[in-house]
């Protein structure tokens, strides 16, 4: 687009390769990323000095910061993301879905709000019947989740999910909320200017998860068709536009073995895996989030937005498989990345680069693309042998794995899948 960039970095990134390919780039403090990341008045100066007229929030740290996007807002810098209204409006998860409830979404059963003391959580699983699962109101990234099978189980949950709530978001609050057993994740990525003007463009499925963390997800889903599509979309778009959403984002959805869908969470954020979404409509959609921080129109209707093809996108992670998925930091000594038609990295990674162990662990994701399911799992199957680091561990196996299981190949997958497949894996290996 011809705008020059300015990337801020910690210490520990001083090396990381946004920092060499950005026109200006600005230390923001130490590896801690309360020091850093975390740090608004450091950001901020740096923008200031810098004279940046934008800043884009990526997806971590204070990308879903309603108070960081309203500092921006009042140094006259534009953040690249929705208002801080919206932000907050869906960052308590309990708000968000009373919200969307009242927007006519369907929700999963649970309570109406905070579930404070055990007889509460009690009378709530009489009514709506086990399993459950207690959240964090403020949780994300897959923490702060209990399943619960039984009034035992519950009594003892709630007090420990209360504390680890308080201690790891600084908000005890939890909800409990049906566990909806073998379940999909689907969802819908909306793009919306500032005149209104909404649209979804179609669907990810990120079934592919361990402790509730995404690792493989792909466009379109395999069991979705047209009609689903449609209804599934267009119950997504009421939902933003019931609070006058602006810019990317996406609703996430459970869908259960009856094509039944719940409204679970909303993110106000561009997400992890948002290139099998462009690969699939051609939309850039990192461009259409600064057109429309800009203030330009969404020029796309509905109806021109067409899914052609299919994607997948693997989470390579500094994770050892085979060792539990431990984690695996260090210097990178010899790297080969795949390449060729269909295939797409995203990386800061590069020989002789030291991985460090403060940040999550995703040092690649490799995104292939087909005609359809079939060719680009081929795709990804080639890329993926292809792909070389050493001595680092990644879950480069997992993901080969993975991609030759038959049920996975026939697309018959839910969140348990991971769990399952690792659960017969060391089976066969006593
Ligand atoms: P986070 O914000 O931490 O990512 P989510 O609310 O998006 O949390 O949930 C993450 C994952 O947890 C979902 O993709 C799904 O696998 C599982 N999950 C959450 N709520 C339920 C539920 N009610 N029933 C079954 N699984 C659930």
């Amino acid at each position: 687009m011809g705008i020059r960039t300015v990337a801020v970095f910690s210490e520990a990134d001083r090396s990381s390769l946004h920092v060499r390919f950005a026109d200006e780039a600005i230390c923001i403090g130490q590896a801690a990323s309360s020091n850093s990341y975390l740090n608004i008045p450091a950001i901020i100066s740096a923008a200031e000095i810098t004279d940046v007229e934008a800043i884009h929030p990526g997806y971590g740290f204070l990308a879903e910061n309603a108070h960081f996007a309203e500092i921006c807002e009042s140094c006259k810098i534009t953040f690249i993301g929705p208002t801080p209204e919206n932000i907050r409006l869906m960052g308590d998860k309990m708000a968000a879905r009373t919200n969307m409830k009242k927007a006519g979404l369907p929700i999963v059963p649970g309570s109406p709000g905070v579930i404070k003391t055990k007889e509460e959580a009690l009378k709530l699983a009489k009514q709506i019947g086990y399993p459950v699962i207690i959240k964090a109101a403020a949780g994300g990234g897959g923490k702060g989740m209990r399943i619960c099978h039984n009034d035992l189980t519950l009594v003892s949950s709630l007090m420990t999910a209360q504390a680890e709530a308080e201690a790891n978001f600084g908000n005890a609050n939890c909800y409990i909320e049906k566990y909806i057993e073998e379940p999909r994740h689907i969802e819908i990525q909306l793009l919306a200017d500032k005149f209104g003007h909404t649209v979804y463009l179609g669907e990810r499925d990120c079934s592919i998860q361990r402790r509730h963390q995404k690792l493989l997800e792909e466009s379109p889903s395999p069991v979705i068709d047209a009609k689903l599509r449609k209804r599934l979309g267009e119950t997504a778009v009421r939902g933003v536009k019931a609070f006058n959403y602006v810019s990317a984002g996406t609703i996430e959805f459970l869908l259960d073995k009856y094509n039944n869908f719940y409204f679970m969470e909303m993110n106000t954020r561009i997400q992890v895996e948002h290139p099998v979404t462009e690969m699939v409509t051609g939309i850039d959609l990192i461009k259409e989030q600064i057109r429309i921080a800009a203030g330009e129109k969404f020029k796309i209707q509905q109806d021109a937005i067409h899914i052609k093809g299919a994607a997948i996108e693997c989470r390579i992670n500094a994770e050892d498989y085979e060792n539990n998925f431990m984690p695996s930091p260090g210097k990178i000594e010899s790297l080969n990345l795949p390449g060729g038609p269909n295939i797409r990295i995203d990386t800061h990674i590069y020989q002789g680069y030291t991985i460090s162990p403060y940040y999550d662990s995703l040092v690649a994701k490799i995104i292939a693309y087909g005609n359809n399911r079939q060719d680009a799992v081929k795709t990804m199957h080639r890329a993926l042998n292809e792909f070389h680091i050493s001595p680092i561990k990644t879950t480069i196996p997992f993901h080969i794995k993975l991609l030759e299981n038959p049920l996975f190949l026939k697309g018959e997958i839910s969140t348990h899948f991971v769990q399952e497949m690792l659960r017969e894996e060391s089976k066969g290996e006593l």
